[in-house]
């Protein structure tokens, strides 16, 4: 059980993160799964077309506060200045950090200890180049100890180089264990959170369930494209069954999961002005402003408060009726 405190500070106050949350529930939007970018780093497009900004803080905090399951899937590494992901990589020599590196097969001479590549050895006819004797036999004077990287600058071989990493994005260079390692995961709605998700979200079922026995036809989530060209997203669609979904609903309903306030009825009459939609009804959970009520009177917008989401059901359902019988 949460105390008030934890409620009032939960992100889940922000229509927009509930909005998330109920295409996750209605199962428009199955899991939230990461996308790398090279310039960006981890996004999430499924999330990022609610939520605007700070996505990935609120996902965690979903996850913290019990609506979302995480599943981590790999890992990723950034930059330490941009986090964008994708990186000039190069090898520098581990002595005096030069990057003029040749690579090959070495060879060592026993006799006096010197290495250098076996391509070296081979332009001075397996003569070596500082006690000037003949190589004879492999395993006997020499030995071939690997593929190695030889500095142009100072001589130094070395079997691992240091490796340095140039960011693409905004040039910071950094090495491996500079850089930002990030676990990667996917976020699935925890459908056995019911008391919690029933406190923010709102179960569309029954109204459309009540939609359907008075021969009508509902569809969530309904995107249609307006006179200007524009796409515009409605809560709900509404159309008798004669006419199909081939013409613009004769009902639309929005449904906000705030306070709702004159821009948000302005918003709703613009799309209903550009897509030619001739009745409109607007949700408010909690409650709606005096000024939003006044407007939406002026538009011929119906408003219908609801305190929570169980009281949202049967008091849009209601509303609907009306419309619908009237
Ligand atoms: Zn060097
Ligand atoms: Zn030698
Ligand atoms: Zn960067």
């Amino acid at each position: 059980m949460k105390n008030k405190m934890s409620d009032e500070h939960s992100v889940t106050r922000k229509h927009n993160v509930r909005m998330l949350l109920q295409k996750m529930r209605d199962g428009i939007i199955k899991e939230l799964s990461a996308n790398i970018d090279p310039k960006l780093g981890i996004t999430y497009p499924d999330a990022e077309a609610d939520l605007k900004s700070d996505v990935q803080p609120t996902l965690e905090a979903l996850h913290k506060e019990g609506f979302l399951l995480k599943e981590q899937k790999e890992n990723v590494t950034l930059c330490r200045r941009c986090n964008g992901a994708s990186f000039k990589i190069m090898h520098r020599c581990p002595n005096c950090n030069s990057l003029n590196l040749r690579k090959g097969m070495v060879i060592q001479h026993l006799t006096c200890g010197y290495a250098n590549l076996e391509s070296v050895f081979a332009e001075h006819d397996y003569v070596c180049l500082k006690c000037k004797k003949r190589l004879r036999a492999l395993g006997v004077d020499y030995i071939k100890p690997g593929v190695q990287y030889v500095c142009n600058d100072c001589g130094n071989i070395a079997q691992n180089p240091i490796i340095s990493l140039k960011c693409w994005t905004c040039g910071e260079l950094q090495s491996i264990d500079e850089t930002r390692y990030v676990e990667v995961s996917t976020y699935t709605l925890d459908h056995s959170k019911r008391e919690l998700l029933a406190k923010v979200t709102f179960n569309l079922t029954p109204i459309i369930q009540r939609v359907h026995a008075l021969g009508w036809v509902a569809k969530k989530d309904y995107k249609i494209r307006g006179k200007s060209g524009v796409e515009h997203t409605f809560t709900l669609g509404l159309w008798q069954y004669e006419h199909g979904l081939r013409e613009a609903p004769e009902v639309v309903v929005d449904i906000h999961m705030d306070v709702v306030d004159d821009v948000h009825v302005l918003t709703l009459y613009a799309k209903i002005i550009d897509t030619g939609v001739k009745n409109a009804i607007l949700a408010a959970v909690p409650i709606a402003t005096e000024k939003a009520k006044a407007l939406a009177k002026y538009y011929d917008i119906t408003i219908v408060e609801a305190e929570d989401a169980d009281a949202l059901v049967e008091k849009l359902t209601l509303a609907i009726e009306d419309v619908i019988k009237s």
